[in-house]
């Protein structure tokens, strides 16, 4: 059943009229609206005008799931726990992925590394949070289409004391991979997969033309193998796109069990999308399908749904006119 993507019931909205924080800052709030999960959206306004978005919640073992089917090799990446913070790195993106409403917004610009941190910084002191914060990498933007910036805010909360460690979410950029390998080894590092042929990927992610699958895993691989520490694949599933047996089989035969486990997530429903959410049977299934081939996977539990702010739900409202327009181009035959 599709959500309703307007404000629901026991949603709190405030905009920076209304709110005490009034300090100076390269970012500026513009509105924050929370979820009945406990999770929160703040959009912010930078300086020229265009708006991002970061979403902040806490993550206990039970809301980022079971790891099933766990081997030996190399350290998982480190368990997440406390306050989280989902940063954007682009405002808007221009890798155009079927599946994102954030795709579907014109590129503006990339965010300098101060406007990646204060993202933080703004969020800890409206949550007046005192323990420390994991940061995500996984907000609007393709990080690793950023690196200069990126790296320089990856530098900049590794000195943070309120900063606990931080995790990259990529598409897979290769050559930004490889220099994420060489300079940023303190990382956690998700590269997002979703498909198990060149095909079906490069019709979910286009730049999977520039950077195939064979060529992403083995940057992936060569982090693991650099840092003693697993890279995670996100593997989001969409309904008889590539839920099926025959994909779990082929993921668990790409992975290096060593080197790689998987993070199964479930869809979250964008209007105009051509794209279904999957019932949670299915995911257990592909869960255990591939805990069958040998590799460590858990499933993800949706976050924000209701405040469009879960995984690749992230638009601002100004960028929704163009939604339609875009969808079109995904209203191609997927399989
Ligand atoms: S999933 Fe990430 S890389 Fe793809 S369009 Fe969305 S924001 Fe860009």
């Amino acid at each position: 059943m599709k959500h309703a993507h307007s404000l629901q019931e026991g949603i709190h909205v405030s905009d920076a009229a209304q709110s005490p924080i009034a300090e100076e800052s390269i970012i500026s709030l513009d509105r924050r609206v929370s979820s009945q999960d406990g999770s929160a959206k703040s959009v912010w306004r930078l300086h020229d005008g265009n708006l991002v978005e970061s979403l902040s919640f806490d993550l206990n073992p039970e809301s980022f799931g079971t790891v099933e089917g766990a081997v030996g090799g190399a350290a998982p990446v480190r368990t997440p726990r406390g306050h989280t913070v989902c940063v954007s790195s682009q405002a808007g993106c221009n890798v155009g992925c079927r599946f994102c409403a954030t795709g579907l917004q014109p590129m503006k610009r990339n965010l300098t590394a101060e406007e990646i941190v204060e993202q933080v910084h703004r969020t800890r002191r409206i949550e007046e949070r005192t323990t420390p914060t994991r940061v995500i990498f996984a907000g609007m933007g393709e990080p690793l289409l950023n690196p200069d910036e990126v790296l320089r805010a990856v530098t900049l909360f590794e000195q943070d004391a309120e900063v606990e460690h931080v995790s990259v979410s990529t598409i897979g950029v290769v050559p930004a991979l490889q220099r994420l390998t060489r300079e940023a080894p303190s990382v956690d590092l998700f590269i997002s997969l979703h498909a198990t042929t060149d095909e079906v990927r490069t019709r979910l992610i286009p730049l999977n033309k520039a950077y195939p699958i064979a060529e992403v895993l083995r940057a992936g691989a060569d982090f693991a193998t650099a840092h003693g520490r697993m890279v995670d694949i996100s593997y989001l599933l969409f309904g008889g796109v590539n839920d099926f047996d025959e994909d779990a089989d082929r993921l668990a035969a790409l992975l290096d069990p060593e080197l790689f486990r998987v993070q199964l997530l479930l869809w979250n429903d964008v209007p105009g999308l051509p794209f279904s959410r999957i019932e949670d049977e299915v995911a257990r299934r592909f869960s255990a399908r591939l805990v069958d081939g040998g590799v460590s996977t858990y499933i993800t539990p949706s976050k924000a749904r209701d405040i469009d702010a879960g995984c690749g739900q992230m638009i601002t409202e100004e960028a929704k006119k163009h939604r339609v327009e875009r969808a079109q181009g995904a209203l191609l035959p997927l399989v």
